[in-house]
């Protein structure tokens, strides 16, 4: 038995919320249950993205830019990326939309509390959440579990800490964020700087790492001090905020449809982009799609993802995990041996095969083919051998 609905949607976070408004603007009808774990008081996060158009939450946007630095390899590039514009969402002005969007949809319930199983029997899907089982005709969750560790895959985190600042003078290029900055001591993980200013005076500012294991707490506030006085020579600032986050980059597979009726979605459901981190975008393209796929043919398709990108987000992990390139020499390259658009475009995966040669040749064509097969060895050779 249990409280019965057509669509269960677990955790409201971005992937939740973003296919709960999706399923809204395609018109698909039917009740929809929304579990959380607690209402979203914090602004825990901040979501980056570029894109050509308008895209569905465009009014949330808070800063834009047409131009990103890059600093790597002994110098420093501003480049323009029109078509594209860089665009920022803070996590606060994204779960208020939501919020107030919500209150007006009469067919969505949102209920709070910690969800502790899922699963599919003869009578379909169920989740049970605070001790009570509910009931859909299909259940979307985005509750993350890190695939089981193996040698066939590589797993690295991309950690950081961000702190938004406020300086004593201006020093920040408004018009331009910071995508990667090489130019902080490089000890062993790649790590880099990233700043998204507000005006000249104000930006989020990051300490970033891509390694298999976190840092100490305080190694963030070091690395972030020596980032904003060291580099930048930004020596009187005030904290307002501070953000913290980790993201999975691998290219183990994560579960997309555990059983017939139960769709994963979001980080949980492989959004996550293994070499990158960037999820945002995909999560609204998965999500668009589900919709679309629900109504026109009654139940969610989803997108085989290209299994080219995933080869070369393979490579791009083992080439960051081995250290057989520094991360600093092989992002420079990319950089600077390719218009910023196709690079771009090469992160959305809407490269063609000739583009995607050219990118790979311009990071070093022995040290790719070498990382190259390595991620081939790992995934197949250690399968078969090891
Ligand atoms: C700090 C930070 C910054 C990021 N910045 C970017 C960026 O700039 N660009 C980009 O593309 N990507 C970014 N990402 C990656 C990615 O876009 C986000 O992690 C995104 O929020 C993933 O969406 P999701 O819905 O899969 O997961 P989440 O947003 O984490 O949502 C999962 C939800 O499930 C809830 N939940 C979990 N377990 C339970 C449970 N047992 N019971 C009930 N509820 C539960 C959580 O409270 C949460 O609300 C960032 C990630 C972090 C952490």
């Amino acid at each position: 038995m249990g409280e019965r609905y057509d669509f269960i949607v677990a955790g409201a976070g971005a992937a939740g919320l973003s296919l709960v408004y999706h399923l809204a603007q395609a018109g698909v009808e039917g009740r929809v249950l929304l579990l959380e774990r607690a209402p979203k008081t914090e602004n825990d996060r901040t979501w980056c993205f570029w894109e050509v158009e308008a895209g569905p939450f465009e009014p949330l946007v808070f800063r834009r830019w047409e131009h990103l630095w890059f600093f790597g390899e002994d110098q420093g590039q501003r480049l323009s990326i029109a078509p594209y514009t860089y665009k920022m969402i803070r996590g606060r002005d994204f779960y208020a939309h939501m919020e107030r969007w919500m209150s007006t949809q009469p067919q969505l319930t949102l209920r709070y509390g910690e969800v502790t199983r899922i699963g599919e029997d003869e009578e379909g899907p169920w989740v049970e959440q605070g001790g009570r089982v509910y009931r859909g005709q299909w259940v979307f969750s985005s509750l993350y579990q890190p695939p089981p560790p193996s040698p066939r895959y590589h797993r690295l985190l991309q950690h950081f800490k961000g702190w938004v600042v406020r300086a004593s003078r201006p020093v920040f290029d408004p018009q331009a964020a910071t995508l990667m900055d090489f130019r902080l001591p490089q000890r062993g993980p790649v790590c880099f700087g990233y700043v998204l200013p507000f005006d000249a005076q104000t930006a989020l500012v990051e300490y970033t790492l891509f390694s298999q294991r976190l840092l100490p707490p305080e190694a963030y506030d070091q690395g972030l001090k020596e980032y904003l006085e060291g580099v930048l020579g930004v020596e009187r600032y005030e904290v307002l905020e501070r953000e913290f986050g980790v993201i999975p980059m691998t290219d183990a597979p994560l579960p997309q449809q555990p059983s017939p009726r139960v769709v994963h979605i979001g980080t949980a459901g492989g959004c996550t982009k293994a070499s990158t981190g960037y999820t945002f975008q995909r999560i609204q393209a998965q999500a668009r799609r589900i919709a679309q796929t629900l109504q026109e043919r009654g139940r969610p398709v989803l997108e085989p993802g290209s299994i080219r990108h995933a080869l070369m987000d393979s490579v791009l992990l083992h080439l960051l995990e081995r250290g057989y390139s520094s991360g600093e020499r092989v992002f420079s390259r990319l950089f600077r041996k390719n218009p910023p658009q196709r690079v771009l475009r090469f992160l959305d995966e809407a490269t063609g095969w000739l583009e995607d040669l050219q990118v790979m040749a311009s990071v070093d064509v022995p040290v790719f083919a070498r990382a190259a097969l390595g991620a081939l060895w790992r995934r197949w050779g250690v399968g078969l051998w090891g």
